[in-house]
């Protein structure tokens, strides 16, 4: 297991390498040629992706489809997230003037190494980098209104992912668990899955090309619940540490 991070250094974002503080030329996935050094602990955090896009997958816990009152679906149902959405770990999640009811949704996250379409089951994990956590925000009255999930998913900040990348961890059977205020709000595990990381892969990449550093986020347990200002989230799961993060409301106004 190797755990990479993306840090402010020198006026920019850079790779780093947590365990030894090597910074890193390029993405992991493409070389792990090193260029410096930084203090790991010391580095501020930004989120470690750099998608070309990130791929969701609704209603994946059979449960979860249950609490909101929806079927199990027959095939992955799957929407995008913009990567403007991306949030640092630590950073504050804002919550915009347009809904009433912002939740979180605790998700485990692949992150794609190789270059595919159309991989087979069987391959699917050759594409993996490696994992992470995610925090799938949603405002839920919006998701309801607008039929489509793009508004209601979309939101700057609505992507808080890291703190790091993990590699060789098997996804099969990890919990996952959600605290708001210290009090657990999701308590799942990825066997609970309706479909599996692989199964995932093979389904994604077969609508579209899966590019290195794109991410996958495979779905909630139960247990969802509205945020509000002043909450602090912290997502953890099995393996790849604790996302953690801060609820203010959002002021009005062009930024
Ligand atoms: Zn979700």
């Amino acid at each position: 297991m190797t755990r990479f991070a993306r840090v402010e250094h020198e006026g920019r974002a850079a790779w780093l390498r947590v365990d030894d503080g090597a910074v890193l030329k390029d993405a992991p996935w493409i070389s792990e040629q090193v260029e410096g050094q930084v203090d790991a602990a010391r580095s501020p955090r930004v989120a470690p992706a750099t998608p070309s896009k990130l791929v969701c997958v609704g209603r994946n816990y059979r449960a979860h489809a249950q609490e909101l009152g929806n079927e199990v679906p027959k095939e992955p149902l799957l929407f995008f997230k913009p990567p403007s959405s991306l949030l640092a770990p630590s950073g504050t999640l804002l919550l915009p003037p347009e809904s009433e009811r912002v939740e979180h949704e605790g998700e485990l996250t692949i992150v794609i190494g190789k270059r595919g379409r159309r991989i087979a089951r069987e391959r699917a994990l050759e594409h993996v980098f490696g994992y992470t956590i995610a925090c799938d925000v949603t405002a839920r009255d919006l998701q309801k209104k607008d039929g489509q999930w793009t508004r209601a998913k979309g939101f700057d900040g609505f992507c808080p992912l890291g703190p790091e990348i993990v590699t060789g961890v098997d996804p099969a059977a990890l919990g996952v668990r959600v605290r708001v205020g210290g009090q657990v709000r999701q308590d799942g595990n990825t066997r609970d899955m309706v479909f599996d990381v692989p199964a995932l892969i093979a389904y994604v990449s077969s609508a579209m090309t899966l590019e290195p550093g794109d991410l996958i986020l495979t779905g909630t347990p139960e247990g969802v619940g509205p945020l509000v200002a002043g909450d602090r989230v912290e997502v953890e799961i099995d393996a790849l540490g604790v996302l953690a993060f801060d609820v203010a409301t959002e002021a009005r106004g062009p930024s």
